[in-house]
């Protein structure tokens, strides 16, 4: 390397320093210089220097030390492009050796020195000398004559004394930390973190600002908002004499920044240098547009800022931060939509653990839907509806979940099962309600006859005990930890707002019940994408007339089981359309095979028997004849629809009628009524001629007109690869990617979690599937459908309905394939929304 060597760099204003090759320190470093700040004079290393001093190639030592003044302390610290992959640690005091100790003895005082001295002598021997790090960590560090057994130590651990000249001191600390980075370990670290394989290390090399000697000294750290929160408010720590982070790592000595009760502030001891601080951080602020954490150095009363980075910040705190920046003008409102992770939304719609809580956990599982809850444990429905009745909340513990938990769900605190995976019916049922939900958690103990619930490590939890679900990280824990209440306040609806402004789809909401409407309502949905109606009939007291209807021997017992459930269904709807005020609302004809409804244990088939007059055996034959190998497979859908077609001509009904009431008092209802799991276009005509005649019926009857539109799910494969002709006969077509993928893979949605972490951790498939969209098999199918579905039909509405219309990565995919819009559980619209509009930015 020659003297005039262009990579390395005195930062001044108009050095060329960039990201890509000093890293994110020197830039910003950089940028604080611009703005007069008082930063200690600091030279960069680019990534090339770098990367040839870790290859042998040392740049000459007086090319940097020629920078500052004969005798001048430096530290050196790594600048990477991104702060969060890591770096070797800085080494501090750079140049001291028993010369500059008595000089620095003289100026700042002998103990002040000895410190100075010690720290780097030590720092040096462990990392740099790689000698061994107890021998130094039992030496008493304070006072000159731990100075002495430190030399000594390493005189003798290394054999050979203390290096004295600062070349030689530069030119091995720079050599280590460039190692260090081309390290293995560091670089699978940082890898793992995101970085590329070949990310470079730059580093710089600062003047010392002392932090120890006579009058005010210390260091600190300091920002103008709480991380956690994302309040305004002044946070930090300070240390009275000391250097680098200490104030950080010695918790129980660290002072605070402002007046407080516990003990003497930085405000009391050192009011100016505590005012320029908080002016050089709004400065920061408003001309580096992003809150910062300043680190700092207060010399003899002076202050110095040693470097600035964006503050931490938890998901509610990113919001309202780059909420706050662009009401004060400093960004726009399109770069705040950018600063927010869609996914960590997620963590405002619900409450939390609070993340300073400690954690006990007993069992991990799926992370099935976010929000965390603490309750007693109860291993039934039933008991969780006795336990609500109480006014205790509890924890539904299932080993797998089916319609008749849904009445115990609604009342639970949080669900916990033992299988299932991100579609299965306690994930789905849990997003609908906002319920926080663990699911497959295997590594648990289910011992659902004893009531007993074993933990990963052994512990056994009975009924009644107390547990915390945490859907946001699939842990399960023990006890109540403190919980963060969720964030839904102005900033976020602002935040919301702007968003909406942005983006180019639509977003709906899946909503089977006037809670789930309301709710999506409250998150902003344009409307009702899937309003799945099976789940109508969980409900307690409409399950007996739903099982008569299933039961019925002939076509008048089923009309009377039907005109039963006729006012409930129309009934729900009519509240549906009520609260989505004129929105468009997708009703899903039934779905599930009709098995479902039925009871499978003891207990059930006795009370089904004694509600139908039947005896036992009768019921428990007639139930069992009804299973089927593949029920996923088998009569469910449209099928259902046309062997059975009494349920939908009902649900149609139900639908019409609701239509016209609902229309009377508010804006006018145009129902979209939908066909599941359809494979051919005759399905659809039958099932179409036979809703017309309703429609036909209905507006007779009222004498009144109403419109409403057909459509048809799109979740087998032949309905994708036939959707030209199926087009032809639909207003709309909405891709079930639930049972589209599951159909794809020939992958049992229910079953997938058993071994689908294997199958991820060995990179058979780099994400669930059911999670997020596959774009090469299942989206292939979607573009196929997409295209024969607009030649059939150039006008036809698109969209997804399956829970990957929550998903940032699956909603891209939506967007650039031409669909029109996407559904979600009512809980992730914020998250389709924020999507939504980055994609459009
Ligand atoms: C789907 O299959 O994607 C879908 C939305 O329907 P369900 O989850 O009710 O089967
Ligand atoms: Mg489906």
């Amino acid at each position: 390397m020659q003297a005039d060597d262009p990579h390395v760099t005195l930062i001044t204003p108009s050095a060329p320093i960039t990201t890509p090759s000093h890293g994110g320190r020197a830039k910003c470093l950089q940028r604080l210089v611009r703005l007069d700040l008082p930063v200690p004079r600091t030279v960069a290393l680019s990534f090339d220097t770098v990367h040839r001093i870790a290859q042998g190639e040392v740049p000459p030592p007086a090319l940097i030390l020629g920078q500052f003044a004969p005798g001048t302390l430096l530290c050196v610290r790594p600048s990477s492009e991104d702060p969060d992959w890591g770096g070797p640690g800085s080494v501090l005091n750079i140049g001291m050796n028993d010369a500059t100790f008595v000089e620095y003895s003289d100026r700042i005082g002998a103990e002040a020195a000895s410190a100075l001295y010690m720290r780097f002598v030590t720092g040096y021997a462990i990392h740099v000398a790689r000698l061994d790090p107890d021998v130094f960590e039992e030496i008493d560090t304070t006072g000159q004559q731990g100075l002495s057994d430190a030399l000594r130590a390493y005189e003798e651990e290394a054999e050979e004394p203390f290096p004295q000249d600062p070349a030689v001191q530069l030119t091995a600390v720079l050599r280590t930390m460039a190692r260090a980075w081309e390290g293995t370990t560091a670089r699978l670290l940082r890898q793992a973190k995101g970085a590329p394989v070949d990310a470079g290390l730059g580093l710089i090399v600062q003047e010392m600002a002392l932090g120890l000697g006579q009058g005010e000294c210390g260091s600190g750290v300091l920002q103008l908002v709480n991380s956690d929160t994302g309040l305004p408010q002044i946070t930090g720590r300070y240390l009275h004499q000391s250097q680098g982070r200490d104030a950080l790592h010695h918790e129980s000595a660290a002072l605070f920044l402002e007046r407080d009760p516990r003990g003497p502030s930085l405000e009391e001891l050192a009011p100016e240098a505590f005012e320029q601080l908080k002016a050089h951080a709004r400065l920061m602020r408003e001309r580096l547009r992003a809150e910062m954490q300043i680190e700092f150095t207060i010399e003899s009363g002076r202050v110095h800022i040693l470097d600035g980075v964006r503050v931490k910040r938890s998901p509610r705190a990113a919001l309202r931060i780059a909420v706050r920046l662009a009401e004060d003008g400093i960004i726009t409102p399109e770069e705040a939509l950018l600063r927010v992770e869609p996914r960590g939304l997620s963590e405002l719609l619900h409450r939390q653990i609070s993340p300073d809580a400690e954690r006990d956990v007993i069992g991990r599982g799926v992370a099935a839907s976010p929000g965390a809850a603490t309750g007693k444990i109860v291993f039934s429905a039933a008991e969780a509806q006795a336990s609500a009745a109480r006014g205790e909340p509890c924890i539904l513990v299932r080993r797998e979940t089916s319609p008749e938990d849904v009445r115990g769900m609604h009342v639970a605190a949080a669900v916990l099962t033992e299988r299932g995976g991100m579609t299965s019916h306690a994930a789905v049922i849990g997003r609908g309600l906002g319920l926080p939900s663990v699911v497959g958690a295997a590594n648990m103990g289910f011992r659902l006859n004893d009531k007993v619930l074993i933990s990963q490590d052994g512990r056994r939890f009975r009924e009644g005990d107390t547990i915390t679900v945490d859907g946001t990280s699939g842990q399960i824990l023990a006890g109540a930890p403190e919980m963060v209440e969720a964030a839904l306040d102005d900033a976020f609806r602002t935040f919301m707002s702007w968003a909406d402004e942005a983006r180019d789809i639509g977003i709906r909401a899946n909503a089977d019940t006037p809670a789930d409407a309301a709710t999506a309502r409250n998150f902003a949905a344009q409307g009702i994408g899937l309003c799945r109606t099976e789940h109508m009939f969980f409900e307690a007291d409409r399950i007996t007339p739903m099982r008569e209807m299933i039961f019925a021997d002939s076509p008048e017992d089923r009309k009377a089981a039907l005109a039963r459930l006729l006012p409930m269904q129309r009934a729900d709807f009519t509240e549906l359309f009520r609260i989505m005020e004129g929105m468009p609302v997708c009703i899903r004809l039934f779905d599930p095979p009709l098995h479902e409804f039925l009871p499978t244990d003891r207990a059930g088939l006795r009370d089904l028997a004694e509600a139908l007059d039947l005896p036992v055996s009768d019921v428990t034959r007639r139930v069992e004849s009804m299973g089927e190998y593949n029920p996923m497979l088998g009569m469910r859908g449209v099928r259902l629809g046309i062997a059975v077609p009494e349920i939908y001509d009902m649900q149609a009904r139900a639908i019409f009628e609701a239509t016209l009431d609902a229309s009377k008092d508010g804006a006018p209802v145009e129902p979209e009524i939908m066909l599941p799991l359809v494979s051919a276009m005759k399905e659809v005509e039958l099932v179409k001629t036979r809703i017309d005649a309703v429609a036909a019926a209905v507006r007779n009857e009222r004498g009144r007109a109403f419109d409403y539109s057909l459509g048809v799910m799109v979740e087998t494969p032949r309905a994708c690869l036939r959707a030209d002709e199926i087009a032809q006969h639909a207003h709309f077509m909405s891709f079930g990617t639930n049972d589209l993928t599951q159909m794809t893979y020939g992958l049992s949605r229910d079953d997938a979690g058993r071994f689908m972490s294997h199958y991820v951790q060995q990179g058979v498939f780099p994400e669930d599937p059911f999670h997020r969209l596959d774009p090469e098999g299942v989206g292939e199918l979607i573009k196929i459908g997409v295209a024969r579905g607009r030649h059939g039909n150039r006008g036809i509405m698109l969209s997804i309905c399956g829970e990957h219309g929550g998903d940032p990565d699956s909603i891209a995919f939506c967007r650039e394939a031409g669909i029109d819009y996407v559904s979600c559980s009512p809980f992730r619209v914020p998250i389709a929304r924020l999507a939504a509009a980055q994609l459009a930015l």
